[in-house]
């Protein structure tokens, strides 16, 4: 018999669960997207006051949803505690809606115009400001924030249809929070008041257009300049969602004709030193030197090694936004480059900027100028992927209770494993403290193939968790492998977990927490293969070269959690998944002491 793995799992559990109950679930097809988006403006830094004025006279509010409309020609506002003055009106209110034509101004910025509804609530004395604006508006929106100075046409109508298809595939990406996006890049960059009757005019003429795989939006990732080769999506840390067939390394022979993409910084070893502790990363005794540890196929620096009385691995990730939060963004531009040692200093020589994953934006900008459409740019940079403004692809149907969302091709056959799911959840609720802060969603696949070409894994993997959405095998082939339940309980376990799990939580920590926290299992008693170092752990988890490897890594990843645990207690281990591991467990330099 086969044995199944999941990217995410799955050891030998003995626990296996009985048959699900029979279905409560209520049937219900996807339908059509969103044609409007919420978006909260000024996200990082919400502004106390904001002025409103009528563009001729138009704008009207109400001080809620149902409450009569006011005309009005302007507006002062400003926030105190979680209620909304308005100036000239003695009762304040806790939300305002606002509709019409009008300018805003808010944070010395200039004034905006817009024309879509806005809806203001306050907290902390700031005040909240939601658009709720049309689709295409919006992707003209990120175009302006996002595009910067584009001249070809063909490069921008490739970036609408990305940034459209990005929006598609999150979704509500803040909708615990009240609204789908953010107006940084943390979402898509809004730059509202770059909104042109150009860029309107390239989002209306691709509008509607998205990118699909495997009969949904696609995970359409783009980043600024890949510096000649393009990354693979999953070594986005922290970012499984990235992890798709369509983002794969490859080289790209468009933005390196661009020139330019080659930097050089510089970074003094005591800076670097303050801005490692600031996040978290201590090094031991005085910053001495820093090392290349292991690259990804792409070349983008992968786990460095920082040496001071000691050292310390830390994935280059966390070392670039360490850099970048605390010293400065323009330092180090990219993963992709090599440190050499100066004194004092350390010398960065380095191509590219951004993550490099999916449409390189310079790369764009030149198939653009050299001729090529937008459906070959997109082509180019998401391979696999079919344009088009409706489902291509597999006919997927929808099933949900209050829950969990399901996905499959056969609902008759998986309508049951709503029940399961639903009881697996209350049970990790209860046993960890923490709550599912969205439903999961559980995505069956009709037959391997079809789970092999979509998700990129291999077939000896069964499920794997991305976000809040768990892709698994035929739900028939795990069945009959004995793994169905087990699977999906050391899945759902995950999606709680990695929905904590702070920023840069290594993998094999959070893998073998899970494996911890699923009861008893024989994951110990697996083959011992030793790891080099932690970083070596981290990347048989994150890309194991073979069925071998990867038990071998989760068997280490569960001993390292069950000797943490045993010398700690289960709550310091959900405690440090989210607000970070002490840096000598992080790091693994304690974890090979009389090993
Ligand atoms: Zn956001
Ligand atoms: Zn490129």
């Amino acid at each position: 018999m086969k044995r199944l793995f999941a990217a995410v799992i799955l050891l030998f559990l003995l626990w296996n669960a009985d048959n699900a109950g029979s279905a409560s679930g209520k049937t219900s097809v996807s339908s059509g997207f969103p044609q409007t988006v919420r978006v909260r403006l000024w996200y990082l830094h919400p502004p106390r006051e904001l002025r409103l004025r009528a563009d001729a006279g138009q704008a009207q509010f109400r001080k809620c949803a149902a409450c009569k409309p006011a005309v009005v020609s302007t507006l002062v506002l400003h926030a105190t505690g979680s209620s909304i003055q308005i100036d000239g009106d003695k009762s304040s209110t806790t939300e305002l809606h606002i509709s019409g034509a009008y300018q805003m101004n808010a944070a010395g910025d200039p004034p905006l115009r817009a024309d879509f509804p806005i809806e203001i609530r306050a907290n902390d004395g700031h005040l909240l400001i939601t658009a709720l604006m049309p689709m295409e508006e919006y992707v003209a929106g990120v175009l302006a924030g996002e595009t910067g100075n584009f001249k070809s046409d063909e490069a921008l109508k490739a970036m609408a249809v990305a940034a459209r298809t990005f929006a598609m595939h999150f979704g509500s990406r803040h909708a615990l929070d009240g609204f789908d996006f953010c107006d940084t890049t943390h979402c898509q960059d809004l730059r509202i008041a770059g909104i042109d009757a150009h860029l309107r005019n390239i989002a209306a003429s691709t509008a509607g257009e998205i990118l699909w795989y495997d009969g949904e939006p696609a995970a359409a990732y783009y980043a600024a300049n890949c510096g000649g080769t393009s990354e693979d999506g999953r070594f986005i840390l922290g970012n499984d969602e990235a992890r798709a067939p369509f983002l794969l390394q490859h080289s790209d022979q468009y933005c390196v004709r661009n020139g330019g993409t080659q930097w050089r910084s510089e970074v003094s070893k005591r800076d670097l030193q303050r801005a490692l502790a600031t996040d978290g990363i201590v090094v031991p005794g005085t910053l001495r030197s820093v090392a290349v540890l292991h690259r990804t196929p792409s070349g983008r620096v992968e786990f460095l090694r920082v040496t001071g009385s000691g050292n310390v691995t830390v994935p280059a990730l966390m070392f670039r936004s360490a850099i970048g939060r605390n010293i400065g963004w323009d330092r180090l531009k990219s993963n992709l480059y090599d440190v050499s040692d100066e004194g004092n200093r350390l010398v960065f020589h380095g191509r590219g900027s951004g993550h490099g994953v999916g449409l390189c934006q310079i790369g764009a900008e030149v198939m653009g100028e050299e001729g090529h459409s937008y459906r070959e740019i997109l082509a180019f940079y998401y391979p696999g992927t079919k344009l088009g403004v409706s489902a291509q692809g597999t006919p997927w149907q929808q099933l949900a209770n209050e829950d969990v969302v399901l996905l499959t091709t056969q609902p008759d056959r998986d309508a049951a494993l709503l029940t399961l799911v639903t009881r697996f959840m209350h049970e990790f609720e209860e046993s960890t403290g923490l709550l599912y802060r969205s439903a999961p969603r559980l995505k069956i696949y009709a037959t391997v193939a079809a789970f092999r070409n979509s998700t990129g894994d291999p077939g000896w993997i069964a499920a794997s968790t991305r976000g809040r959405t768990i892709q698994l095998q035929p739900s028939d082939v795990l069945r009959q492998a004995g793994t169905l339940e087990s699977t999906i309980h050391h899945e759902l376990l995950h999606m709680l977990i990695e929905s904590y799990a702070r920023a840069g939580t290594p993998l094999w920590f959070r893998e073998g927490l899970v494996l911890y926290l699923a009861g008893p299992n024989e994951a110990q008693s697996s083959a011992r293969q030793s790891f080099e170092d932690t970083a070596a752990l981290e990347k048989a988890l994150r890309a194991p070269a073979s069925e071998e490897q990867l038990r071998a890594a989760y068997a280490e990843a569960y001993i390292r959690v069950a000797q943490l645990a045993q010398q700690h207690g289960k709550q310091a281990l959900l405690n440090w998944v989210q607000n970070g591991l002490p840096t000598e467990i992080a790091t693994g330099t304690r974890l090979h002491d009389g090993r």
